[in-house]
């Protein structure tokens, strides 16, 4: 077994008097592909915000390869091997493709030429092509492999996509899937929000499951799909 890279123990989160998040633990495992799922509003994002510190969180403490994150900003985080997509792309819009991915390969600062592993980023998301293109020339499959290529661009140990593929045809959906199967394949761990059962299922060695803002299922896929409180709370049978 590898070492555990994420520990995330009693991670709560409020708004207001609203309980979006009730102490939820997950450890994940270096190179581990973990699939997150649940119906809309189980707190899914907001726990990849409270993990990648967009959110502060509560209650609960994070780690990652042992460094404590709790207080951290996100860029912090960032550079200790954190990296999570947005549900939303969030390119700047007023810089290139080549551009947005060499703001973070700079951010990472370990490379020799930054255009160039910039590049390197964008072909493993097949984008090269499209390095001198405006954010805004891009459709909904490019804007979300540009995403991936920022994500990338900082050699993460953990990636967090938090619905990659939401809105994209099937062909569009195994490409991405491909993608993060060869990101893995280098090393990273990735957790996989996914609404498309078919992805999560096909990526996915461990499975999550979130209800109204409470873990309830954490296992091999197969097991965790079959429990009977899976199929009444998620697959609404
Ligand atoms: P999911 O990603 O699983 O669909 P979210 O984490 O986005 O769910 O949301 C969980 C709950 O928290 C929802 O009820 C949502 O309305 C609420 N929520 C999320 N973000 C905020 C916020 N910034 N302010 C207030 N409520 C929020
Ligand atoms: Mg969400």
């Amino acid at each position: 077994m590898s070492e555990v890279l994420l520990k995330a123990e009693g991670v709560g989160k409020r708004f207001g008097g609203f309980v979006a998040l009730h102490q939820v633990d997950i450890e994940l495992r270096a190179g581990e592909r973990l699939g997150l799922i649940g119906p809309n509003g189980s707190g899914k994002s907001t726990f990849v915000n409270c993990i990648s510190g967009d959110f502060a969180a509560h209650d609960g403490k994070v780690t990652l390869g042992g460094a404590v994150l709790d207080g951290l900003k996100p860029h912090r985080r960032a550079r200790l091997g954190l990296a999570r997509t947005f549900q939303l792309p969030q390119p700047f819009g007023s810089l290139s493709v080549l551009e947005n991915v060499r703001v973070p390969v700079l951010f990472a600062g370990q490379a020799p030429s930054a255009t160039a592993r910039a590049l390197e980023c964008l072909e493993q998301v097949e984008l090269a092509g499209k390095a001198d293109c405006l954010p805004k020339e891009l459709t909904q499959v490019e804007l979300r492999r540009l995403e991936l290529a920022r994500a990338i661009a900082l050699n993460p140990k953990l990636l967090i996509a938090d619905e990659a593929m939401a809105g994209l045809s099937n062909a569009e959906v195994d490409q991405i899937i491909a993608l993060l199967f060869r990101l893995n394949a280098a090393g990273t761990a990735i957790i996989m929000i996914e609404h498309i059962m078919r992805a999560v299922t096909a990526f996915a060695e461990r499975l999550v499951v979130f209800v109204a803002g409470r873990k309830i299922a954490d296992g091999p896929p197969r097991a965790v799909l079959a429990l009977r409180d899976v199929e009444d709370a998620y697959l609404g049978r």
